[in-house]
């Protein structure tokens, strides 16, 4: 089994956010390279835990079991077949054939991909442990998705190690309205120029994620630590190991003060990212309460405003947003030495915000395009003593 040996893997990200994953990834240690959407490193069955565990921007952890060209389904066949499925699945495995995605590719019809393909694997598994080729195999045991991608007629066959996306940390009610995805939020926060020593305001917190995120962050809690993954269930992932894994973790969770405001409008949602932090193990770090953005103020020196307002598709209609965006802009402009960070996909954001910003960059919030407006603060002058 493949427990010690090195495999290539494959971290997916947002497309946009690829670098904040790659430095993520570096700073476990762990060399890699950058494709669109993908952060490509090798490693062995503890980089699979180490990575599932800790990067906090990433959506899930594949192992990229091979890669071949096929332009019939005879190659396909053929391709899958040859690849080395027994140390990846043990008899008794469940091995759905999740997902068959084609773009550019002579062979396109996904459903026959998944059929031929399947068809491979189980013919491979037949002859390796000597079961009879007319007697289908038993799948009761642990789960290993198998997804086979094809892009220019080159087959790229994954096995999925993370189970549900790693955006799901297990803290969030399904709750909150329109919540950005926990891995976005802490990407976001990961870019920015926010580190623990400043104040960080999210006037329009809705379910909690940017501040609880950034608490996170602060405290070093690792994303994956109240969460459960794919990979546990099976047979050549060391559970002690992931258990020491996960013990180091907790140790080194830091104990730090922090100076974390998130508000919102409406009560019910603060008490829900209350309820998000408490669960997060961040509430005492975070302080949360109902107020309008409009009546933001502060005298502190400097500090980070994230924030990630409505937005035309989903929560206000166009003529509030206009006066919404408006209003920040009135209410943020006196704090020039704060930098802010604002997400949204209305394009005129700039214009009714009244000032344009630094720099923007484009991501992608699910399938919508969104874009974070960024607005650098002025640096602060330190007096001399
Ligand atoms: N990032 C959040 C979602 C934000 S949705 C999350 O992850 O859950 C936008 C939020 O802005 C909503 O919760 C809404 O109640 C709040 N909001 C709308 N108008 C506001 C205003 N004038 N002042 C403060 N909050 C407002």
């Amino acid at each position: 089994m493949k427990a010690k040996e090195q495999m290539n893997l494959v971290a997916t990200v947002a497309a946009g956010l690829e670098a904040v994953t790659a430095k993520e990834v570096r700073a476990l240690g762990i060399d890699c390279q950058v494709e669109n959407g993908k952060v490509l490193f090798q490693g062995d069955s503890k980089t699979i835990m180490t990575t599932n565990l800790w990067l906090r921007s990433a959506d899930r952890i594949k192992i990229i079991v091979g890669e071949f060209q096929a332009k019939t389904f005879e190659e396909l066949f053929q391709g899958v077949f040859a690849l080395d499925w027994a140390s990846y699945l043990p008899l008794g495995a469940k091995f759905p054939i999740a997902k068959a995605k084609s773009v550019k590719s002579k062979l396109h019809n996904e459903p026959s991909i998944q059929a031929i393909s399947k068809k491979a694997v189980v013919k491979k598994l037949q002859a390796h442990y000597h079961r009879p080729e007319g007697v289908p195999l038993q799948e009761i045991g642990a789960e290993y998705k198998i997804e086979v991608h094809l892009l220019k007629d080159k087959v790229t066959v994954l096995l999925d190690t993370t189970g549900s996306s790693l955006f799901k940390r297990g803290y969030r009610e399904e709750k909150g309205l329109a919540p950005i995805k926990e891995n976005m939020a802490a990407a976001i926060m990961l870019l920015s120029n926010w580190y623990p020593d400043k104040p960080l305001i999210d006037p329009t917190c809705g379910s909690g994620t940017f501040c609880i995120e950034a608490a996170m962050i602060a405290k070093n809690i690792a994303p994956g630590l109240s969460r459960s993954f794919a990979f546990e269930a099976w047979d050549w992932m060391d559970e002690q190991v992931f258990e020491q894994l996960k013990d180091e973790a907790r140790k080194a969770i830091k104990d730090l003060p922090l100076d974390i405001l998130g508000s919102d409008i409406d009560a019910r949602m603060v008490e829900l990212a209350k309820r998000n932090a408490t669960v997060a193990g961040v509430a005492d770090v975070i302080t949360f309460k109902q107020m309008r953005l409009q009546d933001l103020k502060t005298d502190k020196i400097n500090g980070v405003i994230v924030s990630n307002p409505p937005y035309g598709e989903r929560l206000l209609d166009d003529k509030s947003i206009d006066i919404l965006y408006n209003e920040m802009g009135q209410t943020f402009a006196p704090l020039t030495t704060w930098s802010k960070f604002i997400l949204t996909s209305d394009e005129g954001f700039e214009a009714k915000y009244g000032t344009k910003a630094d720099k923007k960059r484009k991501l992608y919030n699910g399938t919508l395009k969104v874009d974070l407006y960024q607005y650098f603060g002025e640096r602060v002058r330190r007096h001399t003593i």
